[in-house]
């Protein structure tokens, strides 16, 4: 096991981490930017390190500071968080160059599912089912236009280096075709660097459904159910739950073991989620993320497997404490991202929090960093913290998060709460019906 373990992320997740290193007695370094030198993180760690000015660039991103901690503390290991560095294939190397476990999938890992075009080609030959469209990068639009006849219109123009759900367009007929092709070119060429772009088959209402697994490097992987993360904004997860109100036991595990035998026989290690878009019955891979995400409290709440324990244990070596037979789905529960921002126009909202009050109570779960008097700073995402509520299924779930929505008290800034407020009294949430365009068209309607 390790004997300290640095984190090298901040906020709710830097904290997450965190309690999970002090509940397995491993010590814990704090890496922070002059903006957060007065975080939560910071003042639980045992020893904390400024890394530099406030933005990332200069401070979280900055993998020459980050190994400087290391050597400083002696920190034998390395949590990315999410976000960051936590993707980043060249961190994991030279993480291993100095010795220095990354607690994470392999640097190749990273590498194959960071990239969109390879991540896709990798998941099909490991019978992962993958979106109908072009095998590979499409240069010419004459073979564009073939590809996009023989899948069939719409059709998605999608950035091989793409993320965040950026550089992606819609063509819904031929005549649209080369202008989506060359606006995504020169889009995902200026925002990564990358013109290459594919294609694949638009689908119009699926929901995202991912399965989150856990591998121990040896060839043997776990799943451990999925999460339904269909409302979005602007391809920003808002609202997850475990597990998806539209899949049965039977389609929950025939999914989860084709992943996991997949995983099995890649290798993977450590903790990843394969995305899907699911319609009419089918999964369509789109992604993998091979780090953890900001929504896995809700696999752990079903499951009562703390997913960072695991990341912990297979990356000193131990193994996955789970076999697929050990692992349970129980009840229901859904998370809230609950971001310092206006509830109508989304616009940033950073400042000083006056009063800081959270829920509690059987089955609720508060994940973040701040706290009265806080001060948010600009620099970084607007996330301040997550509700995670369970219950023994999802309308005892439904009606504890209304109740625990009611008691959480944030005064001094703008945040998103009353939008889940009015989330959870809409029908068409209660009765789970909705898609990944259901939030935008109620946003849209002026709600
Ligand atoms: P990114 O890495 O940029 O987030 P993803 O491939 O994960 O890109 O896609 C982000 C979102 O874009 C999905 O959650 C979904 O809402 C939409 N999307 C992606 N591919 C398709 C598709 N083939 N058809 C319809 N929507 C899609």
């Amino acid at each position: 096991m390790f004997h300290k373990i640095l984190i090298a992320n901040r906020g709710e997740i830097a904290l997450r981490v965190l309690r999970a290193a002090k509940e397995l007695g491993i010590q814990t370094v704090a890496v922070h930017s002059t903006a957060d030198a007065d975080a939560m993180h910071v003042r639980l760690a045992d020893e904390s390190v400024c890394i530099g000015p406030p933005p990332s660039r200069d401070s979280y991103l900055n993998i020459h500071q980050i190994l400087a901690a290391c050597e400083i503390t002696g920190a034998d290991a390395i949590h990315p968080g999410y976000g960051f560095l936590s993707e980043n294939a060249k961190f994991a190397d030279i993480l291993a160059a100095h010795n220095i476990t990354f607690i994470g999938p392999s640097a190749d890992h990273i590498r194959i599912m960071g990239d969109k075009i390879t991540a896709k080609r990798t998941a099909r030959d490991l019978g992962i089912p993958v979106v109908p469209g072009s095998d590979g990068a499409v240069t010419d639009d004459r073979d564009a236009k073939r590809i996009a006849a023989e899948i069939g219109y719409p059709v998605l123009i999608k950035a091989s280096a793409g993320g965040g759900g950026r550089g992606m367009k819609v063509a819904r007929t031929e005549a649209d075709l080369s202008e989506a092709l060359s606006t995504a070119r020169s889009e995902a060429g200026a925002a990564f660097g990358d013109d290459a772009v594919y294609i694949e088959k638009y689908l119009e209402k699926p929901r995202h459904i991912e399965v989150q697994v856990m591998g121990d490097g040896a060839g043997n992987a776990i799943h451990l159910g999925e999460r339904d993360c269909s409302l979005q904004r602007r391809h920003q997860k808002v609202w997850e739950e475990a597990n998806s109100p539209a899949l049965n036991v039977e389609q929950r595990m025939k999914i989860g073991e084709t992943v996991a035998t997949a995983m099995a026989d890649l290798g993977y290690s450590g903790a990843g989620t394969i995305e899907f878009l699911y319609e009419n019955g089918e999964f369509y891979f789109i992604e993998m993320n091979t780090r953890l995400q900001v929504e896995h409290p809700v696999t752990e709440a079903i499951t009562g497997i703390d997913l960072v324990h695991e990341q912990i244990r297979v990356a000193s070596g131990g193994g996955l404490s789970s076999s697929q037979g050990d692992v349970r789905f129980e009840g229901h529960a859904i998370e809230c991202r609950i971001n310092a921002e206006d509830p109508r126009t989304f616009t940033p909202s950073p400042g000083t929090i006056s009063h800081f009050h959270t829920p509690g109570g059987l089955g609720v779960r508060v994940d973040s960093g701040v706290y009265s008097g806080y001060r948010i700073p600009p620099y970084y995402d607007s996330l301040i913290g997550k509700l995670i509520v369970h219950g023994r299924n999802r309308v005892e779930c439904m009606m504890r998060l209304r109740r625990a929505l009611d008691e959480f008290v944030v005064d001094g800034i703008k945040t998103t709460l009353p939008l889940f407020q009015d989330l959870v009294g809409n029908p068409d949430i209660a009765n789970g019906d909705y898609d990944i365009h259901w939030l935008e068209n109620y946003l849209a309607k002026g709600h």
